[in-house]
Formats: C-alpha cells, sequence, structure tokens
C-alpha cells in the first residue's frame, strides 16, 4: 500500500471470511466460495479503502474529509475519520439510505446532510466543495481508496492457495470495486504470483444498469441512467465515475456484466441467508443473483471455480430485512401456548 507504514490509520480491515459453499454450489453445479465483506469493522468492503484514503488524508495534512454516498461509504468514512480525528461531512440523496448506514455515520459523529436529488447530484455537489479545496474528497474517485479495495483481489488469491478463480462475480455501482479488484490480481499475476487471471463479472440492477448496457454495445463510454432505481441502494448510480476502469476491467479480462432485477436480488438475498447462514444486504445479494441467472442462460459453464464477493451485512438495511419475513407469532408464555403453534415439536 502506497503509505507511510509508521502512521497507519486502521480497524484491523480487511482478512475477510472466505466460505466455501457447497450446498448453493452443488444446486447450480459450480464450485462456490463466497468472499464475506459483511466481516469488516463498518460492514462493509468500503473499509479497506478508507484505511488507506484517511491514512493519505492525515499524510496529506487535511483537517476536514467528505463524500458522497448511498450509505456504507459514509459509515465507514465516519468511523475511520473519528479514528483519525478529522472532521468529517457526509452529502447523502435524501430518502434513499438505509437506515443502519446513516446510523453509523451520525453515531461516528459526521456532519451528515441530506440533499434533495439522487447519488449522482450528491457527488456533483461535494466535488465542487473538494476542488474549492475545502475539503479531502474520500469517494472511491480517490486512488487510494481502490488501492485499499484491490486487497480483495489479493486475498482471493491467498484463500485459494496462490492461485486464480475461473471468475469473480460482484455487484457494480460506481465501479470502483471491480476496477480495484481486477488491479489486484493482475499485480500478482504480473508478478508471477499467479499463472491465469479471473474473468471480471459485474452484476447491476435492472434499473440502475449504465455498465451492462455499455457491455451489451461493446462500448467503453457509458450512457447515464437518469432516474436510477433499485431496492439495492448501495448501486443505486445512474453515472459510475470508474466506468472505463470497470469496462477495462470486464472486456481485459474476457468477462461478464449481466442485470438482474429487484425480485430476483431479495430471493438471492433470502437464499443464501438460508442455505449457507450468510446473511448480505441487498447490494451484495446481486452477485448471487447474477451467479444464477448466468447459470440458468448458459453464460457460466458447470463446474466453473466462482467466487462471489459479497459486500456488505444483512444488519446494513434491517427494513428490507424485516420486510421479507412475517412477523413473530405472539403467544401466552407458557408450553401448552407454545406447542399449540410450534406444530410437530
Ligand atoms: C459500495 C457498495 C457497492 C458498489 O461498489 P462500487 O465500488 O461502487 O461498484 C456494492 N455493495 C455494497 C454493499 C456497497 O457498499
Amino acid at each position: 500500500m502506497p503509505v507511510d507504514e509508521s502512521r497507519i490509520i486502521s480497524l484491523q480491515e480487511g482478512g475477510t471470511p472466505f466460505i466455501k459453499c457447497n450446498k448453493l454450489g452443488d444446486q447450480l453445479g459450480v464450485k462456490l466460495y463466497i468472499k464475506v465483506e459483511g466481516s469488516n469493522p463498518t460492514g462493509s468492503f468500503k473499509d479497506r479503502g478508507m484505511s488507506v484514503g484517511i491514512t493519505k488524508a492525515m499524510e496529506l495534512g487535511v483537517n476536514t474529509v467528505g463524500c458522497a454516498s448511498t450509505g456504507n461509504t459514509s459509515a465507514s468514512l465516519a468511523a475511520y475519520a473519528a479514528r483519525a480525528g478529522l472532521r468529517c461531512i457526509v452529502i447523502l440523496p435524501s430518502g434513499k439510505v438505509a437506515l443502519g448506514k446513516l446510523a453509523q455515520a451520525m453515531f461516528h459523529g459526521a456532519e451528515v446532510i441530506s440533499v434533495e436529488g439522487n447519488f449522482d447530484e450528491a457527488l456533483e455537489v461535494i466535488t465542487s466543495l473538494a476542488l474549492d479545496g475545502k475539503l479531502y474528497l474520500l469517494n472511491s474517485v480517490n486512488p487510494f481508496r481502490l488501492e485499499g479495495q484491490k486487497s480483495i483481489g489479493f486475498e482471493i488469491v491467498d484463500d485459494l492457495g496462490w492461485r486464480s478463480p475461473d471468475r469473480i462475480i460482484l455487484p457494480v455501482g460506481n465501479a470502483g470495486n471491480i476496477s480495484a479488484i481486477w488491479k489486484g490480481v493482475r499485480e500478482f499475476y504480473e508478478a508471477d504470483f499467479i499463472n491465469d487471471l479471473p474473468r471480471m463479472t459485474g452484476i447491476q440492477a435492472e434499473g440502475a444498469a449504465p455498465i451492462t448496457n455499455a457491455v451489451r454495445r461493446g462500448a467503453y463510454d457509458i450512457i447515464p441512467v437518469e432516474n436510477p432505481e433499485t431496492v439495492a441502494t448501495a448501486i443505486r448510480i445512474g453515472a459510475p465515475v470508474s466506468a472505463l476502469k470497470a469496462l477495462r476491467a470486464i472486456y481485459d479480462s474476457d468477462g461478464l456484466s449481466e442485470t438482474v432485477t429487484d425480485d430476483e436480488i431479495l430471493y438471492s438475498q433470502k437464499l443464501l441467508a438460508r442455505s449457507e447462514g450468510i446473511g448480505v444486504e441487498p447490494a451484495s445479494a446481486a452477485s448471487i443473483a447474477g451467479l444464477r441467472k448466468l447459470v440458468e442462460n448458459g453464460e457460466i459453464d458447470k463446474g466453473e471455480e466462482i467466487v462471489c464477493v459479497v459486500t456488505g451485512h444483512l444488519l446494513k438495511d434491517p427494513n428490507t430485512a424485516i420486510n421479507a419475513c412475517k412477523e413473530p407469532i405472539n403467544v401466552e408464555a407458557n408450553v401448552e401456548a407454545l406447542s399449540r403453534v410450534l406444530k410437530g415439536l
């Protein structure tokens, strides 16, 4: 990492679980591993990049940092800024941030402003403040964040015993992460640590799919989606800033991009939780939904070795989780009442 090692700001991010998922894998006819990024300190992969980004901010001697966020970037920035003792300003699209993430940003002491507009508009205003020198911007346009996030690529290679999987599948929003992971595995390839490279496979929500649309056209530029919509708020982005890097990752790796519907996302979120015990937020489940769709339509071969990166924790979006379930049955506190409802026990 490009930092002064004596002054690292860290919460011991990274080193996340790498789980072999035989049940789900067998069902789909692939060898499936899941990289559980929800196990990072603030519950998403954003912590990897924020450690490097905030360490750099300290080296540069800034006193105010900021970001626009669909939620997890702000939760992570707020925590790392608190640890570093920096003023933290967060701009959120109003009404479109999952409750757990909003709670984290506020609780860690960020100044949280919600703007009437979507993420893309929020990013535009905070970028203007940054260009005026008012704050140090820690969105994923910041190259140091991507340097931190490339450690997911390093770890997947390490987790597999120093080789590359056939394919890495992940949700794509602002498109920083797919670019960063590709950078990580490519660095290991260029250093001769591994002999093969994975196919980078980016999944977007149907209502926010500028990258997939570009791949379908075979283009290197995107047509922004004006009003992106999806239940997966973390990838509700119409004009991804790292689009070009992401498209290069997909084309250069002979990869793919596919869309999934909100229903497919929510189904896969529950499937993963109930078949493997891994609880993720909706955006993360897009990787599983995408895997299922690509197996179904024959784009992914039987027996492929797949790593799905699940990017954030289930409890980031408690409302969506609760709404997907029935309410608990309410009974009197005695055995007879319990036995009546717990049939067959
Ligand atoms: C940020 C985020 C994404 C999207 O990552 P990008 O780098 O913006 O493509 C996906 N899932 C979760 C949970 C996130 O927080």
